[in-house]
């Protein structure tokens, strides 16, 4: 059934972005992954080979989940966006808004049992609220995909923590739950966490892909 999807996805003219890019690059790993990854949009090295997260970003998310004991085989891993925007310029809502289907028939198909977005735009799009990654990260919360409940674990960016020593740590701290979350016997379905007000998102440039 996924293997359908991304056939029928490869050829996808739903928005501008499939005149500009190389391949569409619908995700890969484990089909019925327990946790699943859903980071941003392919970088030129994606772009290129069809397959998320294979450069610097991807090389410490590699690494993030050696320190877990997982490897990518273990995953799933897809991005909110399946083609590249040119330059790596941020999604543009009507892209998200085009794509999101494919997104949704994946979480369907695949069932995780918790998916960990990686950075802002994935947090955003899967909550659909606007309380950025500062002040979301690590803290689980419920989601309901169509039927059924999923946990949501917001993380930070691994492109982002490769500019910024102090959120590579966070990233580390908070990935260090995702054993915990996964072994969890049902996921219990926990409201949003209460947030306290911080100052202004820091803008990140994912310019690394
Ligand atoms: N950043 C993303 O969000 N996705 C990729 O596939 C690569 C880098």
């Amino acid at each position: 059934m996924l293997d359908a999807l991304g056939i029928e996805a490869s050829t996808c003219m739903r928005c501008a972005l499939s005149q500009s890019r190389t391949h569409v690059v619908f995700g890969n790993g484990h089909p019925n992954a327990d946790l699943m990854f859903v980071g941003e949009a392919p970088g030129f090295h994606e772009d290129q080979q069809g397959i998320p997260f294979v450069g610097q970003a991807g090389k410490l998310l590699d690494k993030l989940l050696a320190g877990i004991g997982l490897t990518r085989a273990d995953v799933y891993v897809v991005n909110t966006l399946k083609c590249r925007p040119p330059g790596n310029r941020d999604p543009l809502p009507e892209e998200k808004h085009a794509c999101e289907p494919w997104l949704f028939k994946q979480i369907e198909l695949i069932r995780p049992k918790v998916i960990a977005t990686l950075g802002n735009h994935a947090t955003k799009q899967l909550t659909g609220k606007e309380t950025g990654i500062t002040r979301v990260h690590g803290q689980e919360q419920g989601l309901k995909v169509g039927a059924f409940d999923v946990l949501l674990y917001p993380l930070y960016h691994p492109a982002a923590a490769l500019y910024t020593p102090a959120m590579l740590s966070v990233l580390e701290q908070d990935f260090a739950r995702l054993p915990e979350l996964l072994g969890r016997e049902t996921v219990p379905l926990e409201p949003p966490p209460v947030l306290a007000p911080v100052a202004a998102e820091p803008a990140v440039q994912l310019g690394l892909f």
